[in-house]
C-alpha cells in the first residue's frame, strides 16, 4: 500500500517537530505549508532597523524531554549560552522581591509580611486550594489573602486579561510555585533566599540570531519541503483537500494543523456547526512586544522582572542583552543593551504602541531599571503585535476540546501545538516540538502521543 500523504500546516516548533521526525524516520511523503515567509512561529526572532534582535516575547530554552534536549544540542552545538535565572517582582514603584514571590516574603515591608503569613497559615489550616472550582479560589485557598492580593491577583490579571474566577486551575502543575506554609515561615524567620523553584531555574539561549535560530536550523534540514506564503483557508474533509488563500491547494491523507484551533474549526468544509459552536468556547489574548535598544552598557545578572503595578502596562521586562551579546548591534555590549517588555491585551483592543512605549519607559525609570537620563540613550523603539499569545485556560475550555479534538481526529486531522491543542500547560517550545514529533510517530508507526494526551 502507498504511504499516507501527510500535510503539515505551520512551520513553528510543532510543525517543524513533526517534519524533523518524519525526516529522521526516512519517511518522505510529507510537506509543510506556512503562511508567513519565516519559520519558527511565535518562537521566531526579528532584527530591527538598528541591528537589535528581538524575540516574540521573552523565550528561554528549558525542557522536560531528552529528545528535545538532544535536538537543541544538534541544532545549536556550542553556540548556546547557559544562564541561571535571576528573576524579581517589582512591587509598587521600586520595592523588589525575588521570584517566586511567595517563597521570599522577607523582602516585603513588615506589615505586608504579616498579612501574607497570616493568610497563608489560614489557607494551610483550611486544607489548601484542592477543592477550589476556579483559579481565583484556588489562589486564595492555596496562598491566602495576603499573597493573593499582593502578587497573584494583580500579576495574573495582567498576563491573562481575564477575570480569574473564569479560569480553571487545571493548568497549574509546574507553572505556579506552590510552597508549604512551614517553608514560607522558615524562609522569613531564617532570612533565607529561596529562588531555585521551577523547570526554568536554569535555561539556555542561542548565541546567535535569538530563539529563532533553533527553528531556522531545523528548517535547513529540509528546505525543499517547506512552502511559505501559503495561508490555509479551507479544509475539505470529505475530499481530504486543503485550499490556500492564494487559490492553490493540495490533497492529504492525514493533516497536522498547528493553526489556532478556533480558526481551523471555521475552515472545515462542509461547514460543521457543532465544531463552530465548540470553538466559541476557546479564548485567547494578544500581546504587544516592546523593545528598547539602548546606547548604554548594562552589566547585570538579572534575567526578567515581573510587574504588578497597574500604572506599568507590561507584566514583564527582560534584560534581553543579558541572554546573548549578539542581541545588540555588532555584539557590542560595552556600548549597547536591550530591554524587552510584554503587555497582554484582550481581543478587540488596539493599544497604541508609541504611547505604551512611553508608559513603559516611565515604569522602568520608576522601578530604577533605567535612569531619567537614559531617555536620551534609547536608540531603538521597537514594537510588534502578536496575535494569539496565550491560550486561556477558561472554565469552558476542556468541554470545548472534548468536542473538537475527537471530531477532528475522526476526519484525519491532528490539531497540535500551543494553539492547535489550546492547552497552556503544554504550550511551551519543548511541549510543542514533542507534540509534533509524537504526532509523526503516531501517524507512521502508531506511537503514543504522551504529551498531547497528558492530563
Ligand atoms: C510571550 C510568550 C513567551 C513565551 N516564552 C516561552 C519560553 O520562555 N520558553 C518556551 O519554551 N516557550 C515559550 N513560549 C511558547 C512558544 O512560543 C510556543 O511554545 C511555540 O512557538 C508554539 O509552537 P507552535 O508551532 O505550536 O505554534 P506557533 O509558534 O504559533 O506556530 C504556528 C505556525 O503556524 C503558522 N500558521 C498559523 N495559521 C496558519 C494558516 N492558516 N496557514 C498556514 N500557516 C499557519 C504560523 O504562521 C506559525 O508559523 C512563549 C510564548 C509566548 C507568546
Amino acid at each position: 500500500m502507498a504511504s499516507k500523504k501527510i500535510v503539515i500546516i505551520g512551520a513553528g516548533p510543532t510543525g517543524l517537530g513533526a517534519a524533523y521526525r518524519l525526516n529522521e524516520l526516512g519517511y518522505d511523503n510529507w510537506v509543510v505549508y506556512e503562511k508567513s515567509d519565516d519559520v519558527g512561529g511565535h518562537s521566531t526572532s526579528h532584527v530591527d532597523g538598528h541591528g537589535f534582535v528581538w524575540d516574540e516575547g521573552g523565550h528561554v530554552i528549558f525542557s522536560h524531554y531528552p529528545y528535545f534536549d538532544t535536538l537543541i544540542d544538534k541544532m545549536l552545538g556550542k553556540e548556546v549560552h547557559e544562564r541561571i535565572r535571576e528573576s524579581w517582582i517589582v512591587q509598587g514603584d521600586d520595592s523588589w522581591v525575588p521570584y517566586p514571590f511567595q517563597s521570599n516574603l522577607r523582602y516585603l515591608p513588615k506589615d505586608v509580611q504579616v498579612k501574607c503569613l497570616l493568610g497563608a497559615a489560614k489557607a494551610a489550616a483550611n486544607g489548601g486550594g484542592r477543592d477550589a472550582k476556579n483559579f481565583r479560589d484556588w489562589t486564595l485557598g492555596t496562598f491566602g489573602e495576603g499573597i493573593a492580593e499582593a502578587f497573584m491577583f494583580p500579576y495574573n490579571s495582567k498576563v491573562w486579561t481575564t477575570p480569574l474566577e473564569q479560569m480553571s486551575k487545571s493548568w497549574i502543575a509546574d507553572r505556579v510555585a506552590v510552597v508549604d506554609f512551614k517553608r514560607l515561615l522558615e524562609n522569613v524567620l531564617y532570612e533565607r533566599d529561596d529562588v531555585g523553584w521551577g523547570p526554568n531555574s536554569k535555561f539556555k539561549f542561542p548565541l546567535h540570531g535569538g530563539t529563532g535560530q533553533i527553528y531556522r536550523r531545523m528548517a535547513e534540514q529540509f528546505p525543499a519541503k517547506i512552502h511559505s506564503g501559503k495561508k490555509l483557508a479551507e479544509v475539505d474533509v470529505a475530499r481530504r483537500r486543503v485550499s490556500f488563500e492564494d487559490g492553490t491547494g493540495d490533497s492529504y491523507d492525514v493533516l497536522i494543523s498547528t493553526a489556532p484551533l478556533d480558526l481551523l474549526a471555521h475552515m472545515i468544509r462542509p461547514v460543521d456547526e457543532k465544531l463552530r459552536e465548540a470553538a466559541a468556547g476557546l479564548e485567547h489574548n494578544n500581546l504587544l512586544v516592546l523593545g528598547l535598544g539602548l546606547k548604554k552598557k548594562i552589566e547585570t545578572g538579572r534575567c526578567w522582572i515581573y510587574f504588578t503595578d497597574s500604572a506599568m502596562p507590561c507584566y514583564r521586562a527582560t534584560y534581553f542583552s543579558h541572554y546573548s551579546p549578539n542581541n545588540v548591534p555588532g555584539g557590542d555590549t560595552e556600548k549597547y543593551s536591550s530591554l524587552m517588555c510584554e503587555m497582554s491585551f484582550r481581543v478587540g483592543e488596539t493599544p497604541d504602541p508609541e504611547r505604551v512605549l512611553d508608559q513603559v519607559i516611565d515604569g522602568l525609570i520608576r522601578a530604577k531599571m533605567l535612569d531619567e537620563s537614559d531617555r536620551q540613550r534609547v536608540v531603538s523603539r521597537y514594537h510588534r503585535v502578536i496575535a494569539y499569545s496565550y491560550p486561556i485556560p477558561t472554565l469552558g475550555r476542556d468541554r470545548a476540546l472534548e468536542i473538537l479534538q475527537p471530531a477532528l481526529l475522526e476526519k484525519g486531522i491532528y490539531s497540535r501545538g500551543r494553539f492547535g491543542a489550546w492547552r497552556y500547560e503544554i504550550g511551551n517550545m519543548d511541549h510543542s516540538v514533542m507534540m509534533g514529533v509524537e504526532a509523526a510517530n503516531n501517524i507512521v508507526a502508531g506511537g503514543e502521543e504522551l504529551v498531547f494526551r497528558s492530563s
